[in-house]
């Protein structure tokens, strides 16, 4: 309790150290979603320096979130010279702007180098908070960060739009069910996060781990996950005392770090915080991964956050527990206890499987990047096909919908829509599908696409966006009814009907379920530069240009950084593939080559009479696998030029998916059997066994 948010400038310390008028001016901006009064900048940013100073902080920070995926920062001192000497300062202006050089960030071409000048911009919805490194303490703002046109440069302002969008629908929903008293819905986030421990030692002597977070090469143990004896087991004392650190330092920060467990592969680990409103969920995930980075390098070890380290084994995701709550305390994802609530939960509920179906595709281009493309459809990875989990009870409720159920009615404000009451769901893990993309789990749904290494921003810019256009066609009718109960009830109905197609309940990771979800007409989209043309289709365009989230031009700019990223990874890891071939593992063979023939001539000299046969065959084996090897080498170098000749984009992306991925997979084959016959004292680098099995 005394630790908890210690290094967070948080409602309370504001409350504490701002002047009565200018707190509440303050808050009401952070709940009600106003403008922020500019005047109050100055105040606030003294409060606010006073208190970093207090607690040992010399610089200030505009931390934001640009295209990278990772955090961004600049640090400047409140150092500010004057006639007496040096103050120590920090204006409203610097709070609330900053003008950061960005000609280094990705654009997709939205800022010519001409025009560098990038802005952040205060966001006061999420709390500024104190980082400590070592000795120093730096005062982190969480900002916004935008173009010199005004257009979106980063992850957050697109994700602070759409929750804006899907607000403005859930109340028009929420006021046709009679609220009056509800200002705001948010949308709520508990991301869980997964992630792989590896000694420090071991990750610097892999080329692969360092520049591509993955390994590229590396034959499977005798011994992976089949024993099923790592998930939920005993943690490690060196693992438990790394995750102690890092609970501390995040609960400094006031992130709710709750859970956390031994994932199913060796060395395969999660945290999970406590759910908060998206904004600030998104930051603190960003946090999180931060930490559990850092605090590994104190312990000696390396944090692997990338989707599928290990070939062969469990990938890491990032399951995204997403709902809506209105700002007079209701989740209205949460099935009721009368007709009423029944009837606004329904609503709620088959508006997100509308939502779903209809924009799969955008659901499954969110999860697309080159480390994703190992994981979806692999073991406990769900499939590359969109579905919706609802459970038996709720199907079967669906169902009723569907067939009409009762005869619309309304007494006083109940009201019926095919079923007056619902049974108490069971919100426990023991109904659970694990296999399910898109699964509701008692009073939330879980989206478990994510990869690991995503901001959730992504995701949740596209859960709300879509929810809140499906939201808006139903507003849209039922404002016009003149039986609302009557005309419900026939539009949930219509929805159930056209959209049940993607409830599907079964396993997932069955080939049944591919064939049946062809048979419906699903999309199954099975790599990521056809997933990412999705961004770019007109209705995707039209749906985030009527609700503000993107301008076309900033579609089309994520689109172009999107893909651009996609081809430099496969880019970068190609080339390490190339490196670790020539500079590490045909050497070594060649050296251990040498020694077996160097014995088969002076085992000979000795005695012609002994057999060499064991000899003769590994040197055969070994020659093989490395002249395999060389042309396979030579073969990805050509297929890596021809792609990067390519000028069109997504012609581009395609090569890389199709022609060097391949080649890439032809080049591991070799180096992963050379490994099983090359003496262990020739090996140059860590096995999978020693990486995953010694912590
Ligand atoms: P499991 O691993 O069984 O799926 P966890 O307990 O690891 O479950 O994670 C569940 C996550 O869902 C937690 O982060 C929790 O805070 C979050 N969650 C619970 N209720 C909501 C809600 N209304 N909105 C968003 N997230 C929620
Ligand atoms: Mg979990």
């Amino acid at each position: 309790m005394e630790i908890f948010g210690q290094n967070v400038f948080s409602q309370d310390v504001m409350r504490e150290r701002l002047p009565k008028a200018v707190y509440k001016n303050l808050k009401k901006t952070i709940d009600e979603g106003l403008p922020l009064d500019p005047s109050i900048a100055d105040v606030v940013a003294t409060a606010m320096k006073e208190w970093a100073i207090e607690r040992g902080a010399t610089h200030f920070t505009h931390w934001f979130q640009p295209m990278t995926g990772v955090t961004a920062e600049k640090h400047d001192s409140f150092i500010t010279p004057t006639d007496a000497g040096i103050m120590m300062e920090f204006s409203g202006k610097e709070l609330i702007k900053g003008e950061p050089d960005a000609s280094s960030f990705p654009s997709g071409g939205l800022r010519a180098t001409f025009e560098a000048r990038g802005y952040t911009a205060w966001d006061c919805t999420s709390p500024a908070f104190l980082r400590e490194e070592a000795d120093v303490v730096t005062l982190c703002i969480p900002t916004a960060f935008c173009s010199y046109t005004g257009e979106a440069l980063d992850k957050k302002t697109p994700l602070l739009r759409s929750m804006e969008a899907l607000s403005t629908q859930a109340l028009r929903i929420l006021r046709l069910f009679g609220n009056q008293t509800a200002n705001r819905v948010t949308s709520t986030v508990g991301p869980e996060q997964e992630y792989f421990l590896v000694d420090k030692s071991f990750f610097e002597e892999r080329l692969d781990l360092m520049m591509a977070g993955r390994t590229l090469f590396g034959a499977m143990p005798p011994k992976g996950q089949e024993l099923e004896d790592h998930y939920f087991g005993t943690i490690k004392e060196r693992v438990v005392s790394y995750m102690k650190e890092v609970n501390t330092e995040l609960w400094k920060l006031g992130v709710t770090a709750k859970t956390q467990h031994n994932e199913v592969a060796p060395s395969q680990f999660e945290i999970a915080p406590i759910f908060e409103t998206t904004n600030i969920a998104t930051d603190h995930n960003q946090l999180v991964m931060d930490t559990l980075k850092r605090v590994a390098l104190r312990h000696d070890m390396v944090c692997l956050l990338h989707e599928k380290p290990f070939a062969g084994v469990n990938g890491s995701g990032k399951h995204n527990n997403w709902s809506m709550s209105s700002s007079d305390g209701q989740n209205l994802l949460e099935p009721g206890h009368t007709p009423h609530e029944n009837a606004q939960f329904l609503t709620f509920l088959m508006a997100t499987i509308k939502a779903v179906d209809e924009y799969a595709g955008l659901l499954r281009m969110t999860c697309a990047n080159a480390g994703n493309d190992h994981r979806l459809g692999a073991n406990e990875a769900p499939p590359a096909i969109i579905s919706v989990f609802l459970g038996e009870q709720l199907a079967d409720i669906m169902e009723q919908i569907e067939k009409g159920g009762a005869k619309s009615s309304k007494k006083g404000t109940d009201m019926q829509i095919g079923v007056t009451t619902l049974p108490a769901l069971p919100k426990d893990t023991t109904d659970r599908n694990r296999t399910s993309p898109f699964a509701f789990t008692g009073n939330k749904f879980e989206f478990r696409m994510v990869g690991s290494t995503f901001s959730i921003s992504g995701p949740n810019v596209i859960i709300n966006t879509i929810i809140a256009e499906v939201l808006r066609q139903f507003a849209d009718k039922l404002e016009k009814s003149k039986d609302f109960s009557a005309d419900l009830q026939k539009l949930l109905q219509e929805t159930a009907k056209k959209h049940k197609r993607i409830v599907f309940n079964g396993n997932n990771y069955s080939d049944e379920w591919v064939a049946e979800a062809k048979k419906r007409g699903l999309p199954n989209i099975p790599s990521t530069p056809e997933a990412l043309k999705e961004l770019i289709k007109k209705e995707s365009v039209e749906l985030f240009t009527r609700h503000k989230v993107f301008t076309e031009k900033e579609i089309h700019a994520r689109y172009e950084i999107v893909v651009e990223q996609y081809v430099k990874t496969l880019n970068i890891e190609a080339l390490t593939m190339i490196d670790m071939a020539k500079q590490s593992i045909m050497p070594a063979a060649t050296s251990f080559i040498t020694e077996v023939a160097q014995s088969i001539s002076s085992v000979a000299a000795v005695s012609s009479k002994i057999d060499v046969s064991a000899q003769k065959e590994t040197l055969e084996e070994a020659s093989k696998l490395l002249s395999a090897m060389n042309k396979n080498v030579k073969a990805l170098q050509k297929a890596l030029d021809n792609a990067l000749a390519i000028e069109d984009l997504a012609k581009q992306a395609t090569a890389f998916r199709e022609k060097v991925f391949a080649q890439m997979l032809a080049l591991r084959a070799d180096g992963d059997a050379l490994e099983k016959i090359v003496s262990a004292d020739y090996w140059p680098m860590p096995t999978y066994a020693e990486m995953l099995f010694i912590l």
